[in-house]
């Protein structure tokens, strides 16, 4: 028979997890105001509430931690990491920043006026603060079949080139500093672009004179899938597609806790001198001298190796196999899930499963607490708390998806977790009719809400409530 794929490591240390009652949970998730985030690590058995920062670095990544150089300026952990963004994605200037978020502030800080439209494909939420807090407007160019979690298409992450020449042709040229690609799309459920999408995408770029630039956080899944689901890929490389990828932009911000491999850093990768040298302004004061900016050097060195990593096809074909057994036990359950299954994550439609709480009471919110009290599982809402209010009308936005997203930490669990994991969402969804309470919000923030959200239960269900 045909030998499956198995996970291209084993395993050195381990980190000893613990599971807790019921009733524990219970009572934690009440005193975090049900919000997720306001638990602590030890209060969650498996935590899936990101695959930021959360994956496993290996022994070469550990080996790079202890050879890092901590200069202030022109550490050789800064060279060995310039050289790799050079080799990788082929870009001559690279600022290296704390986090992605922090890539946003200093490239936005270049690139981004009040008043300008910045183009894409359901823009990361701190990509879309970073523009709100401009006063600019993100305007989301996804295909429609991305929101329709049945539909199951090989690129849900794709930009819809009629709605971009549109926001292109129908706008002064100065209001669109940029068009920005998020690569896979996490806000759609960690759907990849194809490389014919940006080969589109960047034609209009050029046709309109527009920079264009990835939000690359899984630059890797993404080439996996390209090499996978496009026809012509397959007999090439990661690093040959990824290479193609990138030629076609203008720049990249990157969040390097998640297809770096590492659990901080993040960076700026341009091909023009000049937005370089303005950027690099915006370093100094937020992040730190430009040979470091906010990394220690031993960081910088296990980045420099977790990039490579992350190309490896025997890696990717354990990581987004291990997602999608996440998914097919789930699946084989009954619980609606959207397809295909993303590369990170697995998302869990909350409005298929629990329509009968209006959707001012936050379904997938309250499908990701029972959730925690089920099994100690912690997920995360991407939905209408995450989506936060109009900027201009304060009004709540009701996005058209509801999910619970399951994102699965980089060589981190095994196959045992994801089965329990997946009976615990099973347990939930077979007694999704006496979930009776949705959530209402106490307390929110101005702006990227959901961190912070203090919630309580809605009293009780409207009868017949749709
Ligand atoms: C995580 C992420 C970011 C932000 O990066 P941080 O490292 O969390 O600051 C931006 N864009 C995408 C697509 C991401 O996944």
């Amino acid at each position: 028979m045909e030998l499956p794929y198995a996970e291209p490591f084993k395993i050195k240390m381990i980190e000893t997890i613990r599971r807790s009652t019921r009733s524990e949970r219970e009572e934690w998730i009440s005193k975090a105001n049900f919000n997720l985030f306001n638990l602590r690590s030890e209060q969650v058995f498996v935590d899936l509430l990101t695959d930021s920062g959360t994956g496993a670095m290996s022994d070469l990544q550990w080996a790079e931690i202890m050879k890092g150089d901590e200069s202030y300026a022109g550490s050789a952990s800064y060279y060995k990491l310039k050289a790799a963004v050079k080799d990788i994605f082929g870009y001559d200037y690279f600022l290296p920043t704390h986090q992605g978020r922090a890539a946003e502030n200093v490239l936005f800080s270049v690139l981004v006026k009040e008043g300008n439209l910045v183009p894409g494909n359901s823009h990361f939420d701190t990509t879309k603060g970073h523009i709100e807090f401009r006063k600019a407007h993100a305007i989301d160019c996804t295909i429609d079949e991305a929101f329709d979690t049945t539909v199951d298409h090989p690129f849900k992450g794709n930009v819809d080139l009629g709605k971009l020449e549109a926001v292109l042709k129908n706008n002064p040229k100065e209001s669109i500093p940029f068009i920005i690609v998020t690569l896979t799309c996490n806000s759609s459920g960690g759907q990849p672009v194809s490389l014919e999408n940006l080969r589109q995408v960047s034609a209009l770029a050029k046709k309109y004179g527009i920079m264009l630039l990835y939000d690359s956080a899984r630059y890797a899944e993404n080439a996996y899938f390209i090499k996978k689901r496009e026809p012509g890929q397959q007999n090439r490389s990661i690093k040959e597609i990824v290479a193609d990828m990138y030629a076609l932009a203008d720049g990249m911000t990157m969040s390097s806790k998640k297809d770096g491999i590492v659990n901080i850093g993040g960076f700026i990768g341009l091909k023009d001198a000049g937005i370089f040298e303005q950027a690099s302004v915006f370093n100094i004061m937020f992040e730190g001298f430009v040979t470091y900016g906010g990394m220690a050097g031993r960081d910088m060195a296990a980045l420099s190796q977790g990039l490579y990593e992350a190309l490896d096809y025997n890696f990717l074909e354990a990581r987004v196999g291990q997602v999608a057994y996440l998914g097919k036990l789930l699946t084989s359950y009954g619980v609606p899930v959207q397809m295909p299954y993303g590369g990170h994550a697995i998302f869990i439609d909350a409005n298929k499963i629990l329509p009968h709480i209006p959707k001012e009471q936050f379904r997938a919110q309250t499908l990701a607490v029972e959730l925690y009290i089920e099994g100690g599982v912690r997920g995360v809402e991407i939905g209408a708390i995450m989506a936060d209010r109009d900027p201009v009308t304060h009004e709540n936005r009701y996005p058209d998806l509801e999910l619970v997203r399951l994102a699965i930490p980089r060589r981190v669990y095994t196959n045992n977790h994801m089965e329990y994991v997946a009976a615990a969402v099973a347990n939930v969804f077979e007694r999704r009719s006496s979930v009776t309470c949705g959530m209402e919000i106490e307390y929110e923030a101005q702006i990227l809400r959901h961190f912070t959200v203090r919630l309580k239960r809605t009293a009780a269900l409207m009868a017949h409530a749709k």
